[in-house]
């Protein structure tokens, strides 16, 4: 069901896959993102999936996944740039919001069992809608969408029809604030944890 990379990831038993080693993952920070959000990722990442996490930094995003006219970058151009210029598994974080061609605007995206994911934390900022400053609201989005997002890219999960399931699509803010950090049974279920 999964392609194992050279480091075999995972165990097949039975026909059920089991996570069985701890799993290397690049969080690449994009631009203006707090360090708490990109320490707290990289905990929950940990606790969620066993993944190690190794912070690199970089000043912004490239300039030619830009678009001028709506303020926002492109998420599957920064997806191309990720892979093209990082080694290994790759979230990005962002302080800029994101774009696909079919959508005003994505919290994010990634490559479906592939090696590259995307965050942007533009809208999980309260402030965004001008609400007070809570910095545990704004973490706690952040971890959401980011272990969605690397369930998407390692684990190969869809989209769940559970509304609590972090797998779940966020189409809103109050999605997001809907689902918890947690993978449900069935989704669990499916990667063998
Ligand atoms: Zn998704
Ligand atoms: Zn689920």
């Amino acid at each position: 069901m999964f392609k194992s990379r050279p480091s075999h990831l995972f165990l097949i038993l039975n026909s059920k896959t089991i996570l069985v080693v701890n799993i290397k993952i690049k969080i690449v920070s994009l631009g203006k993102v707090p360090k708490k959000i990109l320490e707290k990722v990289r905990e929950e990442l940990k606790i969620a999936f066993r993944m190690v996490g190794d912070i690199t930094h970089t000043d912004r995003l490239p300039k030619s996944t830009y678009n001028q006219f709506r303020n926002q970058y492109r998420s599957h151009e920064v997806l191309n740039f990720l892979e093209k210029n990082y080694e290994g598994r790759i979230l990005g974080i962002t302080n800029e919001d994101l774009y696909t061609e079919s959508l005003n605007f994505v919290f994010g995206q990634a490559k479906m069992r592939g090696r590259v994911a995307l965050i942007s934390i533009s809208r999980l900022d309260p402030a965004f809608f001008r609400q007070p400053e809570d910095e545990d609201l704004f973490e706690g989005r952040a971890v959401k969408e980011a272990i969605h997002e690397v369930g998407h890219m390692t684990f190969g999960l869809g989209h769940c029809r559970n509304r609590e399931c972090v797998m779940s699509f966020s189409n809103t803010i109050g999605d997001v604030d809907i689902k918890t950090k947690y993978l449900c049974d069935m989704c669990k279920m499916q990667i063998g944890l």
